[in-house]
């Protein structure tokens, strides 16, 4: 993967950015594995795998013993409209509809007036076996008009969407406009009858740019979270052999929870680390007690026009560097943050503090739920960036640089611990 904007471009959906995650690791050398299959993992080996096409872990064997595990993990879903099983609406007067549903918590205003279109997975009756393909129907195909300030004169007094009547797409005029599940079977090589089952969501047709006085700034879809996934993955293959066990995490569904087999409240990370454990006649307990885990989602730079809403002392700035999380629901703690910037300052990438304004609930993430079925020493961090949760938000151009770098030192490294005095080499 050449840069960020072209793993953007290349992940639309979830889906998507596990197979360019796939494709990259299979031209690097890794084998991929099924979860399905007994393994055989050998020293000096590198692989990957992939749960519901959605999450994907990759990670290698170091050559000698190792001491435990350094662990990232970030998330490839994104807050976007959900397309229901039965889509078409036919009107109000000629018009088609698309029926969608909210998933996660998005800021619905930016959704509208922009050319949008759908992607995600189909599964395909093929004889007696059900085929996944992933779907991206290349070209504007839907739009979320907005009401005309001439009919809604308070459109800029503040307005509340309602996701059944404000955020439904449009795609078509007449009877003769034809079938989304038709357009969705052309893009999928399938007939229409053969589709049983779909995960498809609205996807922004624009692509990511780079722009400002000096080019500061980065804007693109899914900026939260894959811009933490692309820094950690090219942290992950730049680094060096250690005496711990690398293993990269993209899991899925944290903006609605966490709470699926391919999330965070699943058992996928614990079940490799079982995995590896088993394979090598490793203690789980022992290695997990000298392993940590970077959790690694996009956090809140102060707002250029609302700096009030960010706290007295943790300001993080685009292009200021790595930004450690803090607070009741984030899973860092003064250990885990010595830990990383340790690893910060090895690496000569600058750190910055968040923690939310002390009246703000803030967002969760994904460190607390992780810990729930691997619990190791976790720092949870994130890069600066404006209007989370836009379908269009904004970050600092610099910054993946500044994580790579981080990440690239970081699983270069193992960490052993006793009683609470920490070694990194
Ligand atoms: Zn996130």
């Amino acid at each position: 993967m050449s840069d960020l904007l072209s793993f953007l471009k290349k992940s639309p959906t979830r889906f998507h950015a596990v197979a360019a995650l796939s494709d990259a690791l299979d031209k690097a050398g890794y084998t991929r594995l099924s979860e399905c299959d007994d393994w055989q993992l050998a020293v000096g080996g590198k692989y990957y795998v992939t749960r519901n096409g959605s999450a994907l872990l990759a990670f290698r064997i170091p050559r000698a013993d190792f001491s435990g595990f350094m662990l990232s993990a970030s998330h490839g879903d994104s807050p976007t409209f959900r397309i229901k099983e039965n889509a078409e609406i036919s009107g109000p007067d000629g018009y088609l509809r698309l029926n969608v549903e909210r998933y996660g918590g998005m800021l619905c205003a930016p959704w509208m007036d922009r050319p949008l279109t759908v992607g995600g997975r189909v599964l395909v009756q093929n004889g007696d076996s059900i085929e996944t393909r992933l779907v991206y129907v290349d070209r504007d195909l839907l739009m979320i008009p907005n009401v005309a300030i001439h009919m809604n004169r308070k459109a800029n007094d503040g307005y509340t969407y309602d996701a059944k009547t404000d955020m439904v797409p449009v795609m078509g005029i007449g009877s003769e406009a034809g079938s989304f599940r038709s357009v969705i079977a052309q893009a999928a090589g399938c007939r229409a009858e053969d589709i049983l089952g779909h995960d498809l969501f609205l996807c922004l047709r624009e692509p990511g740019v780079i722009w400002g006085m000096q080019d500061e700034f980065v804007s693109a879809p899914r900026l939260d979270d894959l811009q933490c996934a692309y820094g950690c993955f090219e942290g992950f293959l730049a680094a060096q052999e250690s005496e711990s066990v690398p293993v990269y995490a993209l899991l899925d569904n944290e903006e609605v929870g966490s709470l699926t087999k391919q999330g965070a409240d699943g058992t996928f990370v614990s079940d490799l680390v079982d995995r590896i454990c088993a394979a090598f006649g490793r203690s789980r307990v022992s290695a997990l007690a000298n392993s940590f885990l970077v959790s690694a989602d996009n956090a809140h730079a102060v707002h250029p026009n609302h700096p009030e809403y960010t706290d007295a002392t943790h300001r993080p700035m685009p292009n200021g560097g790595v930004v450690i999380k803090y607070g009741v629901r984030y899973a860092t703690d003064g250990a885990s943050q010595a830990v990383f910037t340790a690893v910060c300052r090895k690496a000569g990438v600058p750190v910055q503090h968040f923690s939310n304004r002390s009246d703000l609930a803030g967002g969760s993430t994904l460190g607390n739920i992780a810990n729930a079925h691997t619990s190791v020493n976790t720092v949870d961090i994130g890069l600066a960036q404006l209007a989370m949760h836009s379908p269009f938000e904004t970050a600092g151009a610099k910054d993946t640089d500044h994580l790579i770098r981080a990440m690239t030192c970081f699983y270069s490294s193992a960490l052993t611990e006793n009683n609470g005095t920490f070694t990194l080499k």
